[in-house]
C-alpha cells in the first residue's frame, strides 16, 4: 500500500468543519442546566433537555462535533467493547446489564437518526468480531458463548457464511448496529441542537467549574455561567478540569486511514457481501469497513497515551500510518496496490474498569465521560439518560448499570506508553506465531 501521498488532517476525513460556527460566550448568563462539551454525549444531553423544556446552555471549546464525535470509524457496535472474557469474569453480576446497555444504545441511535432525519449513510449491517488466526477463532467462540448467555443477538460463522473478506477466517456477527458516516451524523445532531431551545456557545473553553451553595459557577474567557446543575461531557479532555473525578479515564490517541476510491469490481471480488464492519480479536483491535464512497476505512492497532492536559491538536504519526498500511496489505492482499488517501485521529477516554461510566461528583456535578472508544452509540444514549435523570429524578435501568456509586477510581493498569507498546508487540508476536499472513492467503476456516 502506498502511503507517500496521504493527506494528514487535524480534524476528520469524513466531513469539513461547519460554516456556521456559533459565537463564544461574551457575557454572564444564568440557566437551569449547563452542559460542558459538545460531543455526542453533550449534544444529546442538551437536545433532550431542550426537548423537555429545560433552560439549557451548551458550552463547547471548538465547535460541536469537533472531538472524537466526528472522527470515529463509524461502526455502531451492538455489543460491549473491551475484552469480553475479562469483563464477564470481573463483573459477572453486571455483565448482562452491560450487554443490554450496548444493544439498547445501538437501537437508541437508530431511532435518533430516524427521528431527526439525519442523512449519515447509516446501514444496519451489524459488525463482525473477526479472527485472523486459529487462536483468535477460539477466542471468538468463547466470546460468542458468553454474549449469548447474557442475551446478546450474535451469530458465529466462517467468513463465507458472514459475508466478509476471506482475509479473515471467520468470526461472530453482532446483528444489532451497523455503520455510518460519523461526521455527517454529528453535524446532523448539531443542526438539531442549534434549532432546539438550547443556547449554544461555541469557541467557549471552560476553564473552571466551582460549586457555590445552591448553584455552580462555570468560568470561560468571555463570561461566567451560573447554573443549578452541570453535566460534564468532555470525554477524553475531562482531566483538564479540577472538578472531574481523579483517574476517571486515561486519554488515548487512536488513528484511522482511508484508502483512495477502489474500483467497484475489485471491491465486489472481496466477497464482502454483508458489508458488515469488521474488528479483529487482537488485544488492540484493527477495524475495517466499507464506505458509501467505495473506499475502505481502517485503523487503531496502536493506542498512544496522552501525556498532559490540555490535550494538543495532533495528526496521526507516520509510523502508525505505515503500520496500519502493513496490516491492510495482510488482510487484503489483492488490494496491496491501493493507495492510502487520508488519515486522521482523535482522543478517546479509557476507564480503569474498561466499562463506560457515568455518575456525580461529590459536588453534585453529573459526568458522562468515558465509553472506551465505543461511544458512537453509547455516548449519546448515556447523555440522553442523564437528561432524563435530571428532569425526572429517576435513573433508567441502563444508567444504573453504569453509575459509579462513588467518584473514586483505581489507577489504570497497562496504560503507560511502555505498557501500550508492550501490548502492540504481543499482538505482532501472535500474528507471526499464528501465521495471520498465511491465513489471510488461505481464507475461510471451519467454525467448529
Ligand atoms: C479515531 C476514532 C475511531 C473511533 N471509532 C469508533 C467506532 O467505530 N465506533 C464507536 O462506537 N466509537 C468509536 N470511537 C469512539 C467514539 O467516537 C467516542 O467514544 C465518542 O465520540 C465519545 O463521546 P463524545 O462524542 O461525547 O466525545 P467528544 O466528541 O470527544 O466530545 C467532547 C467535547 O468536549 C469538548 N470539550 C472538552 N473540554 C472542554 C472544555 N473545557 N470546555 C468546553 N468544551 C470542552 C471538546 O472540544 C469536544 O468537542 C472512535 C474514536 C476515535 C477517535
Amino acid at each position: 500500500m502506498k502511503t507517500d501521498s496521504v493527506e494528514y488532517t487535524t480534524f476528520s476525513g469524513w466531513v469539513d468543519p461547519p460554516g456556521n460556527v456559533q459565537s463564544p460566550l461574551s457575557e454572564d448568563v444564568t440557566c437551569e442546566v449547563a452542559v460542558i462539551g459538545g460531543g455526542l454525549a453533550g449534544m444529546s444531553t442538551a437536545l433532550r433537555l431542550a426537548e423537555r423544556d429545560r433552560d439549557v446552555v451548551l458550552l463547547e471549546a471548538e465547535f460541536c462535533g469537533h472531538g472524537s464525535a466526528s472522527r470515529s470509524a463509524g461502526q455502531v457496535a451492538g455489543a460491549p467493547g473491551g475484552d469480553i472474557q475479562l469483563l464477564s469474569m470481573l463483573y459477572p453480576r453486571r455483565f448482562p446489564g452491560i450487554v443490554r446497555f450496548a444493544e439498547n444504545s445501538a437501537h437508541f441511535l437508530e431511532r435518533l437518526i430516524e427521528r431527526l432525519d439525519i442523512d449519515c449513510d447509516y446501514e444496519a449491517t451489524g459488525n463482525v468480531c473477526a479472527a485472523v488466526s486459529r487462536g483468535q477463532m477460539g477466542r471468538v467462540r468463547r466470546v460468542t458463548k458468553l454474549l449469548r448467555k447474557a442475551g446478546a443477538d450474535v451469530e458465529l460463522g466462517t467468513s463465507a457464511e458472514l459475508g466478509i473478506p476471506r482475509g479473515f477466517l471467520g468470526g461472530m456477527r453482532e446483528s444489532v448496529g451497523g455503520m455510518m458516516n460519523p461526521g455527517k451524523f454529528s453535524l446532523g445532531i448539531r443542526r438539531a441542537v442549534l434549532t432546539s431551545g438550547a443556547r449554544v456557545f461555541e469557541r467557549t473553553h471552560v476553564t473552571e467549574v466551582t460549586p457555590n451553595g445552591d448553584h455552580v459557577v462555570i468560568r470561560t474567557p468571555g463570561g461566567e455561567v451560573r447554573a443549578k446543575k452541570v453535566v460534564l461531557a468532555t470525554n477524553a479532555f475531562g482531566g483538564e478540569l479540577a472538578i472531574a473525578p481523579k483517574r476517571l479515564s486515561v486519554p488515548i490517541w487512536v488513528s484511522e486511514v482511508e484508502t483512495e476510491p477502489i474500483d467497484p469490481a475489485r471491491l465486489a471480488a472481496l466477497r464482502w457481501t454483508s458489508r458488515s464492519g469488521v474488528v479483529t480479536q487482537h488485544n488492540i483491535m484493527e477495524n475495517y469497513r466499507l464506505t458509501s464512497r467505495n473506499t475502505i476505512v481502517f485503523g487503531v492497532r496502536r493506542l498512544q497515551r496522552g501525556k498532559n492536559y490540555p490535550l494538543p491538536p495532533r495528526k496521526p504519526d507516520e509510523a502508525v500510518v505505515a503500520d496500519l498500511a502493513r496490516a491492510f496489505e495482510t488482510r487484503f492482499p489483492a488490494l496491496a496496490d491501493v493507495a492510502a488517501a487520508r488519515t486522521w485521529g482523535g482522543w478517546v477516554a479509557i476507564t480503569p474498569s474498561w466499562l463506560p461510566v457515568a455518575g456525580q461528583t461529590r459536588d453534585g456535578v453529573y459526568y458522562s465521560v468515558a465509553c472506551n472508544g465505543h461511544g458512537l452509540a453509547q455516548a449519546p444514549y448515556v447523555g440522553s439518560l442523564i437528561a432524563d435523570l435530571i428532569v425526572d429524578g429517576e435513573q433508567h435501568e441502563d444508567l444504573k448499570t453504569l453509575w459509579a456509586k462513588k467518584p473514586t477510581f483505581p489507577r489504570p493498569l497497562m496504560m503507560s506508553a511502555a505498557g501500550l507498546r508492550t501490548i502492540w508487540t504481543v499482538d505482532r508476536f501472535n500474528d507471526l506465531f499464528n501465521g495471520s499472513r498465511r491465513n489471510a492467503r488461505r481464507g475461510s476456516a471451519p467454525v467448529n
